[in-house]
């Protein structure tokens, strides 16, 4: 009790305040029920938070305006104050400072070019006092460690911290089919649905862990690139032959649907650690590896540049030199996950 009568007045009642830290339980009990009684105060007169957005670039403006057009009370930064004027038309505030912006709001949404510069703007001294008793959502692109060290930073400030992974361009922010995965603490997360929900109709809560949503970030780009670098490859072996490009595009239509299986085999199969091809294996390393090397003659008989395909010809060399030939294609995994 002399615990509770100690803590500064209103520090853990104050509405959208997320910072709840292990002092007592009695205080924990505290907490959660004016934290519950808050969510129904506001399913019952339609209250909706108040946000700051910091960073309206081609993403923060999206953000900003579908959250414009979902009626929340809406204040906006940006460094370029000139970039953010437009959006004083939708109805948003448009800030002077970012101590303004966050002042202003309950739940401050970056977004900004990389984790530095997330951290020159709230790292400053009066913004950093500022932040207390607010839930920060990072939706700024970065790496795992980078989303932990901000939630252990916002911890010490007395703030909430979500963090986010925008898997969209900004004109599918606000659509349905708008996907965001956030990770870090899930009651924010539930408590700020409402917010989620505007910015697209596949947002979701994908852990506890602040740097999941990152992690799993990169792991989906490294698959978007490797197609991406694929597809390059295949542009330059068709412009080498002299095939149409509407051609290479209608064909890899139609191929689409058995590439995506094969990556979900993949996957499933690593999964599972079934390496040894079996009766359910689709294609074994060594189909592919012949195959691989008609690819390779072709690139050389037409001077293409082999540095993307020399790399998957290393992972074959190391998977066959293990005895692997005959595997299923996922054995391919094992070599991998650790540099050689
Ligand atoms: P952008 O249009 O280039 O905007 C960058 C924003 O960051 C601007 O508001 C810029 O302010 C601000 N900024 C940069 N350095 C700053 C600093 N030191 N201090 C304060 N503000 C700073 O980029 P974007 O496309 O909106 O991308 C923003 C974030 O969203 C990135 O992390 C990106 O990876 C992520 N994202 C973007 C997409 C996409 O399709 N665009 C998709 C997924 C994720 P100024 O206007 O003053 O320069």
């Amino acid at each position: 009790m002399s615990m509770l009568l100690s803590l500064p007045p209103g520090d853990y009642l104050r509405p959208g305040s997320y910072c709840v830290p292990p002092i007592s339980p009695y205080l924990h009990d505290v907490a959660t029920d004016v934290a519950s009684w808050r969510r129904q105060l506001i399913w019952r007169v339609g209250m909706k938070r108040s946000i700051a957005v910091l960073g309206t670039g081609r993403m923060g403006s999206a953000l900003a305006r579908a959250l414009l057009a979902s009626d929340h009370r809406m204040t906006v930064w940006n460094r370029t104050k000139d970039k953010a004027e437009p959006l004083a038309l939708l109805g948003a505030t448009v800030a002077s400072s970012a101590l303004e912006a966050v002042t202003s709001a309950e739940v401050i949404i970056v977004n900004v070019s990389d984790y530095k510069a997330t951290a020159g703007i709230l790292r400053d001294d009066a913004v950093a006092s500022a932040v207390r008793g607010k839930l920060i959502v990072d939706l700024t692109s970065g790496t795992p460690q980078g989303a932990r060290d901000a939630a252990e930073w916002c911890g010490r400030h007395g703030a909430g911290y979500l963090d986010g992974a925008i898997m969209a361009t900004p004109d599918f922010i606000g659509t349905d089919a708008g996907t965001i995965l956030v990770s870090g603490q899930g009651q924010a997360f539930r408590d700020n649905e409402a917010v989620f929900r505007a910015l697209g109709g596949n947002v979701q809560h994908v852990g506890q862990d602040p740097g999941r949503a990152n992690a799993l970030d990169s792991a989906l780009l490294a698959l978007m690139w490797g197609a991406l670098f694929g597809a390059l490859n295949a542009i330059a072996v068709s412009q080498a032959e002299d095939i149409d490009l509407g051609e290479l595009s209608r064909q890899w239509t139609a191929t689409a649907p058995v590439v995506e299986g094969l990556v979900t085999d993949l996957i499933k199969r690593t999964d599972a650690g079934r390496f040894a091809s079996d009766e359910e294996t689709l294609s074994s390393i060594s189909i592919h590896h012949s195959a691989f090397q008609h690819l390779l003659e072709l690139m050389d008989a037409r001077g293409i540049d082999r540095a993307v395909v020399d790399g998957y010809g290393f992972f074959f060399q190391r998977a066959i030199a293990a005895g692997q030939l005959h595997g299923d294609f996922a054995a391919l995994s094992q070599f991998m996950g650790k540099a050689a």
